[in-house]
């Protein structure tokens, strides 16, 4: 398994080598600022005490305060979070929000939780990290298996421990505790208005088939933006099962299918398959929605989309981003792709901030415009660059992290 701040370096060595920068912002760019690993003591319903272990890496701050998820999975490790606080750095910068890179996380498979344990386990975290989080610090957010109920308790922990009550410490709680129209959709949103701004550039046709792997926050609302829209989503996986109809798959029933049965496998009318094979299914536009390295050098060569959009952070491995590159796959890359989240979640914390709140309509109406125009800018880039949009994302990222830590 390819370890994921390996990849990351690996991408900023590749995209640096095509324009100069500065020596001395190279060398402080491969490395973050902080690594905060704490132990976490959570009482079980039984009695027992458990320790787990939490992570929160604050990777750059050169445009803003730290902003990134928390993540809870069993795979999760500090690594890995640091890959993802440096992507969450290049992410703001690529969308141009004030707002630096960090990520969070913790290692437990929260699905072995329960209720109760999972909100003492998140308020311990943010009890365990309320010197280093605040609102003009470091901003958490949700990501993989944390939930707006997730944020609702850690941002009540921080009111508690420090009488800042504004909400604005973290992003993407529940409306009524202070969240923004639009933040459960706003990844697969954002990442729709970039393939709106560049498919004729990707090559796809007007009506695109489309298979999604991952079936969770950023998949489920990716399916039904891309089906709503007319395209036809004609393979899903999630962490079990995948399906397929090529005919097109009734989104809105897959998604109760899932929340009453917690799997899309055994859907009526499609066929059930093994999860991975979706990344290899025909079709215009594959999406992938789960986790890191995904397609690898070991599969790359069995991709049969014609171009890649990341919404998943890392689902290509940099030895198969250049296999797809020969092949002539374009890859949109999740720094542009699945800026949509964290470009909400910073127009959450401004209403905190500012005690305001937007409707739907103006949330949109703004991510719109700024995913519109920087994957119009990253890919006009590309081109002068004569480089994929991944390298030239992180081109355009770096040069505005370099002039703001000047
Ligand atoms: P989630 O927990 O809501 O969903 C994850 C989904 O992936 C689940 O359906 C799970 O079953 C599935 N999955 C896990 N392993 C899989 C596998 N091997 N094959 C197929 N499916 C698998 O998480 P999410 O918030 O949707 O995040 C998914 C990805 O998108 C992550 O890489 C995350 O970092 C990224 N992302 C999310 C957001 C956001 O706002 N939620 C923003 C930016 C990036």
């Amino acid at each position: 398994m390819n370890n994921p701040f390996e990849n990351a370096l690996s991408q900023l060595k590749r995209a640096t080598a095509l324009t100069s920068f500065d020596e001395k912002f190279l060398k402080r760019i491969g490395h973050p600022n902080r690594q905060i690993r704490v132990s976490i003591p959570v009482e079980m319903d039984d009695g027992r005490l458990n320790m787990f272990e939490g992570y929160r890496v604050q990777f750059n701050n050169a445009r803003g305060p730290y902003k990134g998820g928390i993540r809870f999975h069993q795979d999760t490790d500090i690594e890995e979070v640091k890959a993802l606080a440096f992507w969450m750095a290049l992410k703001c910068a690529v969308v141009n929000i004030p707002m630096g890179g960090g990520k969070g996380g913790v290692t437990v498979n929260p699905k072995e939780l329960s209720k109760g344990e999972l909100e003492r386990l998140s308020r311990g975290w943010m009890r365990a990290m309320a010197d280093v989080v605040g609102p003009q610090k470091d901003v958490p957010a949700p990501d993989v298996n944390t939930t707006p109920q997730i944020m609702q308790w850690m941002s009540d922990e921080f009111g508690k421990i420090t009488g800042d009550t504004s909400g604005a410490v973290i992003t993407g709680k529940p409306l009524e505790a202070g969240g923004s129209e639009g933040r459960g959709t706003a990844t697969a949103q954002g990442g729709f208005y970039v393939f709106e701004a560049l498919r004729k550039r990707l090559g796809l046709p007007e009506t695109c088939t489309v298979a999604i792997q991952g079936f969770g926050n950023a998949g489920q609302f990716a399916a039904k933006l891309w089906h709503e829209a007319g395209h036809k989503v004609v393979a899903v996986s999630d962490s079990q099962s995948a399906i397929r109809n090529s005919a097109g798959i009734d989104i809105l029933a897959l998604i109760e299918h899932k929340r009453s049965t917690r799997s899309v496998a055994d859907f009526a009318g499609a066929e059930t398959f093994t999860s991975d094979d979706v990344l290899y299914e025909p079709c215009d536009l594959l999406i992938p929605a789960a986790l890191e390295n995904q397609i690898h050098e070991g599969n790359a060569d069995r991709i049969q989309a014609k171009a890649i959009l990341e919404l998943a952070n890392g689902p290509i491995t940099p030895e198969a981003d250049d296999i797809l590159h020969a092949k002539g796959t374009p890859v949109v890359p999740d720094i542009l792709a699945n800026a949509g989240g964290v470009t909400v979640s910073t127009f959450e914390w401004e209403q905190n901030l500012k005690g305001e709140h937007w409707g739907e309509e103006a949330v949109f109406e703004r991510l719109k415009q700024i995913m519109e125009r920087e994957a119009v800018l990253i890919a006009d880039r590309a081109k002068e660059l004569n480089t994929d949009l991944r390298r030239a994302a992180f081109v355009v990222a770096l040069e505005r992290i370099q002039e703001a830590m000047k």
